[in-house]
């Protein structure tokens, strides 16, 4: 019987992510405290974000592109908390998703399932602003 054959290992790709290029945001990810994490309401969810103000306000803006409902930064708890559980519970815990914005990045704390859901809509949003910019390019010449 042969051995399963195990996946090709890369270490050198996957081992460690380049620093984040803005140094504020470097500070709000490695120590996510009360002062450096914000809450990111969107549609029906909130879920705890962590980076610079500069750089969570972009990743609000893109994000916001994806909906016609609210799309906004809270730097406090919002009133009526978290609503999801596991969110609530993991904003202490350690799986975070990092999505690099512009020169920064935004780190989603939250529970898996909706850190996922975000780090979606965030690609979605960047996708429409990509095709406003061509669409835009388009016209101007
Ligand atoms: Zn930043
Ligand atoms: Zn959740």
């Amino acid at each position: 019987m042969a051995p399963p054959e195990r996946p090709t290992a890369r270490p050198d790709a996957t081992a460690e992510q380049p620093p984040v290029p803005c140094s504020d945001c470097r500070a709000a990810l490695a120590s996510p405290s009360r002062e450096t994490v914000s809450f990111l309401l969107l549609d029906q969810f909130t879920l705890p974000v962590a980076g610079c103000e500069d750089h969570l306000e972009q990743f609000r803006a893109v994000c916001g592109l994806t909906t016609s409902g609210r799309a906004r930064l809270l730097a406090h708890l919002p009133a009526g908390g978290i609503t999801c559980p596991s969110c609530r519970l993991s904003s202490h815990g350690t799986r975070r998703a990092m999505i690099p914005v512009d020169g920064g990045a935004a780190v989603l704390l939250g529970c898996p399932e909706h850190q996922s859901t975000i780090a979606s809509r965030f690609q979605a949003g960047r996708e429409t602003q990509n095709r406003l910019c061509a669409d835009f390019e388009t016209f101007r010449s």
